[in-house]
């Protein structure tokens, strides 16, 4: 299923929430090095208000911050829009709090981190989540109809479900190999691409976010292997 890709433009506002100023000096150097414009938020508070301008094109999200945690920002960005958001963490105890809560970031970080490396993970999560497939393809699971044109999922019931981007992409992926066994690792490769240095878990809590959100879907996991989407 060949489709031709949009090229990501390394331009637009990307928003830091952030109190530490010198990772924020730092990043600011190398974001517009590349053609972004950083804008610095040193509070959820802030950043939360900075990102209702809606002119934003991803959010790079400290877990750590004073006032509401990075964790309750970012479920407040998920209500209203599905930006994407990369978290910057502190710790592996963060990571894990990252993953395992589900909260809708597309990605993280683990500091100390190379500036180079985040601006090469802003602009993968931009392609991913911005690229369209310039013709419209849709796909029948299970009474569920998949619309990569308008990434949406129209359940049996009739009602539109529009996932976030990243799980989008992965019901795509399955939808579109419907009927063959995917490893875990297999998807990671596919959705999150190759450079992506995540864990296999990764996929599973999206696919439980899938679950979630579309009940029904025939979404079968493969006991020691990975998942399948049935028909
Ligand atoms: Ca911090």
């Amino acid at each position: 299923m060949e489709v031709e890709r949009l090229r990501v433009t390394a331009s637009g506002t990307i928003l830091l929430i952030e109190d530490e100023v010198e990772i924020a000096d730092l990043l600011r150097l190398y974001f517009e090095r590349e053609g972004f414009r950083l804008v610095h938020a040193v509070s959820g508070e802030r950043g939360l208000e900075r990102a209702r301008q809606g002119d934003v094109r991803a959010t790079l999200l400290d877990i750590g911050l004073p006032g509401i945690d990075g964790v309750e920002v970012c479920r407040k960005l998920r209500a209203d829009s599905d930006i994407p958001i990369i978290m910057l963490t502190a710790r592996d105890s963060e990571v894990d709090k990252v993953v395992g809560l589900e909260m809708g970031a597309d990605d993280y970080v683990t500091k100390p981190f190379s500036p180079r490396e985040l601006v090469a993970r802003v602009k993968a999560v931009l392609r991913r989540s911005e690229e369209r497939p310039v013709a419209m393809q849709v796909v029948s699971v299970g009474g569920f109809r998949v619309d990569s044109g308008r990434r949406q999922v129209d359940l049996p019931s009739g009602d539109v479900v529009r996932p976030t981007a990243r799980e989008f992409d992965l019901l795509w992926y399955l939808a579109s190999h419907q009927g063959l066994v995917l490893s875990r690792q297999q998807v990671l490769e596919a959705v999150w691409g190759y450079d992506y240095f995540g864990e296999t878990r990764t996929v599973d809590v999206h696919v439980r976010q899938l679950r979630k959100k579309l009940p029904g879907i025939p979404i079968e996991t493969v006991w020691g292997v990975g998942y399948r989407m049935g028909d």
